[in-house]
């Protein structure tokens, strides 16, 4: 029920690989960066193998309506749109396997990468298209109703939550996204914002200002979560400015985050650039990192645009330098 986007970020312990296996091209992750690098690289004969993650389809699986992915003039479901993706890597030859990318090494020519710590894959070029994670407020209380009403996804886990009173933290995008879905749900949302303002786009903001059952606490931030068990309520501070701040007390049943992403890239941290949120560097214009047949797609190297579509177009990029590199190495 509660889903994490999480790439496991293992101790830097050589994992036992009971088992190894030889592949031209792995692709790691599988939203729409993952996909589109797959449907690209077979048509290529690159016979990628993809590992899909602890998230099948990525975070646009946690995803309501889609209206600005362009070929789908009625708009789609996240979840539909991904499996639409799959279905198009399937069916020229990408063999999608379930399975996790616990460590690399990407020291060689040919680069390491372990599968739940078990499988080792060798691969002559690897795509990264590990995308994304929901971020966490760091409260003590997160943890503590970890599974008992606070969540990183109202797509996966609003329905718990249908006729009650629920909470959504954050300004931008996600969280007019994820409140006005939860507001289609449950009795009342309220909609708790740092400052006086929504980070998210105008449209958005204005469809959540006219939804009746949202109400935004401006300048609200969260101090902690009580309830016998399960979340029954937040205790908030407001900002009333000049320091004077004030306790308030909601009654909710359903705590939802909804304050950006970390990139999953910890296990590559040890072999490529990052910045200093995580994101993967990349050749500006391309998607090659510092290490030649290493290739980076998607949200994990975006941190500008971290749209669906601008996801795919870096997946096909990803696709071509890969084939490039490959073709150079053979020739
Ligand atoms: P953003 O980074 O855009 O927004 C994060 C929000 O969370 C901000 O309002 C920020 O406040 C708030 N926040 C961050 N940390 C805290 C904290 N510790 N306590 C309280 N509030 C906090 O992330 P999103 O996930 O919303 O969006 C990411 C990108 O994806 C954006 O480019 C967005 O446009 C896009 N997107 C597009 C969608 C669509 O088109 N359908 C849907 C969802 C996302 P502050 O504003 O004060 O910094």
């Amino acid at each position: 029920m509660f889903k994490s986007l999480q790439i496991e970020d293992k101790p830097n312990t050589a994992p036992v690989a009971t088992e190894a296996e030889r592949v031209k091209c792995l692709i790691i992750g599988s939203g729409p960066a993952g996909y589109t690098a797959a449907i690209y690289a077979a048509r290529a004969n690159l016979s990628p193998v993809m590992y899909e993650g602890l998230q099948p389809g990525g975070q646009l699986t946690t995803t309501t309506e889609v209206e600005n992915y362009p070929g789908y003039p009625e708009g789609v479901t996240g979840p539909v749109m991904m499996d639409d993706f799959k279905k198009q890597a399937e069916r020229f030859g990408t063999d999608v396997r379930w399975g996790l990318a616990t460590k690399v090494d990407f020291s060689g020519d040919i680069k390491k990468v372990w599968i739940d710590d078990t499988k080792l894959i060798e691969a002559e070029a690897v795509i990264i298209a590990t995308g994304a994670t929901a971020k966490y407020l760091g409260l003590e209380d997160e943890a503590k109703y970890a599974g008992g009403g606070v969540s990183a996804c109202a797509t996966c886990d609003g329905f718990f939550y249908r006729g009650k009173d629920v909470a959504v933290v954050g300004g931008g995008d996600t969280a007019a996204e994820e409140a006005m879905y939860l507001a289609g749900l449950c009795n009342k949302v309220y909609l708790i914002v740092r400052r006086d303002e929504l980070r998210a786009s105008k449209v958005m903001a204005d469809r959540v200002m006219k939804t009746p059952n949202i109400e935004v606490l401006w300048k609200h931030q969260t101090k902690g979560l009580f309830g016998d068990g399960v979340v029954q309520g937040a205790t908030l501070v407001k900002n009333k400015g000049e320091a004077n701040e004030e306790e308030v007390k909601i009654k909710i049943d359903g705590f939802f985050l909804a304050i950006g992403h970390k990139p999953n890239s910890d296990i590559f941290a040890e072999y490529l650039d990052l910045d200093n949120v995580g994101y993967i560097k990349t050749v500006p214009g391309t998607s090659k990192t510092k290490v030649p047949g290493v290739f980076a797609c998607g949200d994990v190297q975006d941190p500008i645009y971290r749209q669906a579509v601008t996801a795919a177009g870096s997946g096909c990029m990803a696709a071509i330098d890969a084939e490039r590199y490959l073709s150079e190495k053979h020739n």
